[in-house]
């Protein structure tokens, strides 16, 4: 398998880094699209109105309505044709990004991502998860590029609440376990090559920036302030753990993400959290040291990321509920298969239980 590295062709990240957004992108073009949802715009608008102030370029702005669906992203794509809008960009959350992303795909045109919470991996990389209008999951679209620029306010990241930025670390925590399952096992990336150096030394960096300034970056947003950590564990969480799980690949944690969302139970626990006790799942099934062990416990201790099935949702633990999940974890095709050896609905049922019985004795010691 050929070895393939794929990241966004520019990265800015900075305090109040939207006021250069205009340095950074009219290469690609002279009138923008901009779809944003309610919040976004009204944190965005002025900043991105103020850096392109007395030039030509045409700035078109629209609410995003909520889900990340074929249905917007067509009503989308038809205001851009319009408008004869030649650059789009996505401000907001994941759903906002992933509909920017799927029009830029379908339009041929350059997107511009600026994401305003810390809590996903959609602003490098080159996918949407595509929902019904319902919000129910629908299908992922693979494109061939990734986004041309991604602009990362840094300031707008420290304003928004504290807990997307725990839910970006949570996501964040399993990209260098998976990328280094899949290399065990030499199985391919989300990009569908080999894993370069360069990938796994991203992934690699993420768990390091993450135990080293998670717990200060934390604090420091729970403050709407920005500090050198802050700026680092951003970059972390946006960047690290986009283009590190993009071209390091994922395994178990992410697959046991899509088994618990078939409980009901989980369905308000955000996908960065469930990776998180993913992680710590992983970790068991692996047979990991226990000092590697205790440092992601820790470390989720600290910022208060779930190590029990209690925080994922779960009050009462139903063997048989736990085996759907585990069921749905170990499907044909999840990428839980790439840990060496591979795993079984009963190795992964065990581990489960042995991570949540873990996590409630370290609970107990502090
Ligand atoms: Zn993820």
């Amino acid at each position: 398998m050929e070895k393939l590295m794929r990241a966004p062709s520019r990265y800015v990240q900075d305090k109040d880094v939207i006021l250069k957004m205009k340095e950074h992108t009219t290469m690609f073009g002279d009138s923008f699209y901009i779809i944003a949802s309610k919040t976004a715009m009204k944190v965005t608008r002025p900043k991105i109105e103020k850096s392109f102030e007395g030039t030509d370029v045409k700035l078109v702005f629209e609410t995003f309505n909520g889900e990340s669906s074929m249905n917007e992203i067509n009503r989308i794509r038809d205001l851009v044709k319009e408008n004869g809008s030649n650059v789009i960009v996505g401000v907001g959350g994941g759903k906002t990004i992933d509909t920017a992303k799927a029009v830029a795909h379908f339009e041929k045109i350059p997107i511009v991502v600026i994401p305003t919470v810390a809590a996903t991996d959609a602003p490098c990389t080159a996918l949407s998860v595509v929902y019904t209008d319902e919000g129910k999951f629908s299908e992922y679209l693979f494109y061939p590029t990734n986004p041309e620029v991604v602009i990362v306010d840094t300031k707008v990241i420290a304003n928004a609440p504290s807990r997307f930025l725990v839910d970006g670390m949570g996501d964040a925590l399993g990209t260098f376990f998976e990328a280094r399952a899949c290399l065990r096992s030499n199985s391919p990336n989300l990009v569908f090559g080999g894993i370069t150096q360069a990938g796994f030394a991203l992934a690699k960096l993420c768990y390091e920036t993450l135990l080293e300034f998670g717990y200060e970056a934390l604090l420091a947003v729970e403050k709407k302030t920005v500090t050198p950590a802050v700026e680092k564990v951003v970059e972390a969480t946006t960047y690290l753990s986009g283009v590190g799980a993009e071209n390091g690949g994922v395994a178990a944690a992410h697959s046991i993400y899509n088994g618990f969302t078939v409980l009901e139970e989980c369905e308000n626990t955000s996908h960065g959290r469930l990776v998180a006790f993913g992680t710590l799942v992983q970790l068991i099934l692996e047979g990991s040291p226990t000092e590697e062990i205790e440092d992601v416990i820790d470390f989720c201790l600290s910022i208060g990321l779930p190590i029990t099935l209690e925080e994922i949702g779960i009050k009462e633990i139903d063997e048989q509920k736990i085996m759907k999940a585990a069921k749905a974890a170990c499907d044909e095709g999840e990428s839980i298969h790439y840990i060496l050896g591979g795993v079984t609905p009963d190795q992964l049922f065990d581990a489960i239980i042995a991570a949540d019985n873990l996590g409630k004795h370290y609970k107990e010691l502090i």
